[in-house]
């Protein structure tokens, strides 16, 4: 095999140099979505030459970086993002990490980084969250996120495949994603000028270059009096994603069916972990349809004007589920969806 596909680092050779200087935990009520960072970090190194090098865990530090590092001039760049939670048992829970870990290494192919053994990363991370484990909130408001990162740290601009990466792992406590705070209804712009992913492009892997271009939308929709973008695709202006969350309706359908609808992975949506796990959960219950399929802005606003339309939510780890209150059309039209507590089950 290739030097790619040499073997994986192991978590049974992790290195843990602990920080003698740590610094006092925030209040969780006071928490802003990624500005804290705990007392640890992992680091892997790769190289073509040696492979991987044992998993270190050590002081939360600054990189130091070449300033022809390829992650930095070509993006060869990715991460992944998740939660561990402490339960009302006092236990730590990560949430589906293997998901995360899945999707990570599918991200590090398309990358064209070195592939690694997911149970190993897993392990490595629960590691880190062990020695930080005062980090995770005791809230049930609050969890720590988990900020897996994978670049190619080659010295070199040559636009070529790297032959040095590093993964590296920061964690921090969080609370809710949105200042209106978690299941508050969001308003999105909906204007088909502004693409984020499209067919035979890698909006469905997690890599920085996705993220970066969206900001300036993002801009606009705060400009025009919404909160987040709903992304559109193609001719028949299909609704896609909700800022960086997976989309959901439900709605009464065509045959007068409750249904769950989300667009399905065709390339252009980011398979969220939330995603995956509301349709499994949906499907367990039975007592409505789900089902993947796409829905154009033409049958979204048809259904709206019919009042089929029950309520429509973004899902994904950062923000949990959001409810959609109003979407603006274009430039003109703002449409009210009809609030989340009308159609809302209690489970
Ligand atoms: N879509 C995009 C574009 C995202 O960045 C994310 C966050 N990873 C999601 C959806 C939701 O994915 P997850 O449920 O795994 O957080």
């Amino acid at each position: 095999g290739s030097l790619r596909n040499a073997s994986s680092f192991k978590a049974s050779d992790l290195v843990i140099e602990r920080n003698a200087a740590c610094k006092p935990k925030p209040d969780p009520s006071t928490l802003v979505f990624g500005k804290q960072f705990s007392d640890h970090m992992l680091t892997i190194n790769w190289s073509a030459k040696a492979g991987w090098e044992a998993p270190r865990i050590k002081p939360f530090q600054n990189l130091s970086l070449h300033p022809a590092t390829s992650a930095l001039h070509y993006s060869i760049e990715l991460f992944e993002g998740m939660k561990a939670f402490r339960g009302v048992d006092n236990h730590i829970r990560m949430f589906r990490p293997m998901l995360n870990m899945a999707r990570m290494h599918r991200s590090a192919e398309r990358s064209s980084l070195p592939l690694f053994e997911k149970e190993e990363l897993l392990e490595c991370i629960k590691k880190l969250v062990e020695v930080d484990q005062e980090w995770v909130p005791f809230s049930q408001d609050a969890s720590l996120y988990i900020r897996p990162t994978f670049i190619g740290t080659d010295p070199s601009l040559g636009v070529s495949h790297p032959s040095e990466a590093m993964i590296f792992v920061i964690v921090g406590p969080v609370g809710p994603y949105f200042s209106t705070g978690s299941f508050n209804p969001v308003s999105l712009l909906a204007d088909p000028s502004f693409v984020r992913a499209w067919k035979g492009g890698v909006g469905a892997y997690k890599m920085g270059g996705n993220y970066g271009p969206t900001i300036a939308v993002q801009n606009e929709a705060v400009k025009r009096g919404c909160q987040q973008v709903l992304w559109l695709y193609g001719e028949q202006e299909e609704i896609t994603e909700v800022g960086t969350m997976n989309l959901f309706i439900y709605w009464t359908n065509e045959k007068g069916e409750k249904e769950l609808l989300t667009p399905p992975l065709d390339g252009i949506i980011l398979p969220g972990v939330t995603r995956q796990s509301l349709l499994d959960l949906a499907r367990t219950w039975g007592e409505f349809k789900v089902t993947e399929r796409t829905m154009g802005m033409k049958e979204l606003l048809g259904a709206l004007d019919s009042g089929k339309i029950l309520e429509v939510f973004g899902a994904g780890t950062a923000c949990v589920v959001s409810p959609v209150g109003s979407l603006l059309y274009g430039e003109k039209v703002r449409v009210q969806l009809p609030p989340a507590s009308n159609s809302r089950r209690q489970h």
